[in-house]
């Protein structure tokens, strides 16, 4: 038996507010897509400051909807980085489309690189999915400006992002994505700038219901197809002949059961009350992290000096070269410190290496920053003190 953690990576930031959520579905006897959702979706669009959101049963249908809805088959390649969880380059799988590798920034910004997404378009790329890693937003104003000359379209992943925010000082953005893009100013949350925006709410997210997830858009039509596809390609609910509303049904595509439940869909909307204050939390934190980390040598602190725009997903550090990695996160867990990585990039997974890619794939900075990245524990609750605890015992480890 293994005994728990004295600091975990993650703990759920879960209270009375949530068990009251649940037991009012319970009562209400509706248990799946209904009036709880869509007042959910309704939350979360006038948060992220989209027009429309569609909920789903987790992140990676939600990612898999949003290029599926724009058309993406079997023809087309979607540059995607290969530094983030595996469902990223997944979904467009799913699709039959070729996933396109692009390195990322560099050491201290872990998002992928516009001048790679450049070199990597051709004339069968349909469209960018970017990935804003640890909460910390990809460059989008270069992003957007690539996709609108190439005529791209974007998704964002931004499952590590909810309450992010991206500076764009100013950019073109599909704010009616049939008409022509049109300049916004200003900042923006993460989610709301592509054409279709995708979030988790997977366990360990900074809003948490378990399994669930959001795809969000500005287009009318997009919003209405993703309804369509989330729910078996069908006309009407099931709610809606529940009600009254209609009373059949025609199937007009291939659609899918990604459908969310009502019951985590009222955990969504406790923890949307709660997350831009659990999210100052985690900026806070970061800072006496960035602070404390700053003195121990040889470590390379990712987006330092970003924490005020950021979500504050998770706290990534990068270990010197002569470091071995094992061993300090064998050595942090003896100490009662759990750690993790994020991530082992995509195109070096035997799966992708022997099935996926037609020919070698190199993305050096990826390769070198995967090596060496290290994942702190983060959470809303955790202390300065633990804080503190974990950066000496760090330090500590470092040294023998
Ligand atoms: C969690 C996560 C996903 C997948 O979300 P699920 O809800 O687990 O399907 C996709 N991309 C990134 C970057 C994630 O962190």
């Amino acid at each position: 038996m293994t005994s728990q953690p004295d600091i975990p990576l993650f703990d759920l930031p879960y209270g009375p507010e949530e068990e009251e959520a649940v037991r009012r579905v319970l009562e209400s006897k509706w248990l799946t897509l209904g009036p709880v959702t869509e007042e959910f979706e309704a939350a979360f669009a006038a948060y992220v400051g989209s027009k429309h959101a569609v909920a789903v049963c987790n992140g990676t249908a939600a990612l898999h909807l949003a290029l599926a809805v724009v058309g993406t088959g079997p023809e087309d390649e979607v540059i995607v980085p290969s530094l983030t969880f595996v469902a990223t380059a997944n979904a467009v799988l799913y699709c039959g489309a070729a996933p396109v590798f692009a390195d990322i920034t560099g050491e201290h910004d872990l998002t992928i690189l516009p001048g790679e997404i450049e070199r990597k378009i051709t004339d069968r790329t349909k469209a960018i999915l970017v990935m804003h890693y640890g909460g910390y937003a990809c460059d989008m104003a270069r992003i957007m400006e690539t996709a609108e000359r190439h005529k791209l379209f974007v998704m964002e992943d931004a499952a590590h992002a909810p309450g992010a925010v991206c500076a764009m000082p100013q950019a073109s953005c599909p704010t009616e994505a049939r008409g022509p893009w049109s300049v916004v100013h200003g900042p923006r949350r993460c989610g709301s700038l592509g054409n279709l925006g995708c979030f988790s709410f997977f366990s360990n997210k900074n809003l948490a219901t378990g399994e669930g997830g959001m795809v969000v858009t500005n287009d009318g039509e997009l919003a209405a197809r993703l309804r369509t596809l989330r729910s078996h390609g069908m006309t009407t609910l099931t709610w809606q002949r529940h009600q009254g509303h209609a009373f059949s049904y025609d199937v007009t595509q291939l659609g899918y059961n990604y459908r969310p439940s009502e019951i985590t869909s009222a955990l969504g909307l406790a923890q949307l009350r709660k997350l831009e204050g659990f999210n100052a939390s985690r900026r806070r934190l970061t800072r006496v992290y960035h602070q404390r980390l700053a003195e121990v040598p040889g470590v390379t602190l990712p987006f330092v000096g970003r924490e005020a725009e950021s979500a504050c997903h998770i706290l990534p550090v990068l270990l010197p070269e002569s470091a071995d990695r094992a061993k300090v996160m064998a050595g942090l867990r003896e100490d009662g410190i759990q750690t993790s990585i994020h991530y082992p990039p995509i195109h070096q997974f035997s799966f992708y290496r022997e099935h996926v890619l037609r020919e070698p794939v190199h993305l050096p900075l990826t390769e070198s920053v995967a090596q060496r990245e290290l994942t702190l524990p983060l959470f809303p609750t955790m202390t300065e003190e633990q804080v503190e605890r974990v950066v000496e015992r760090l330090r500590a480890r470092l040294v023998g």
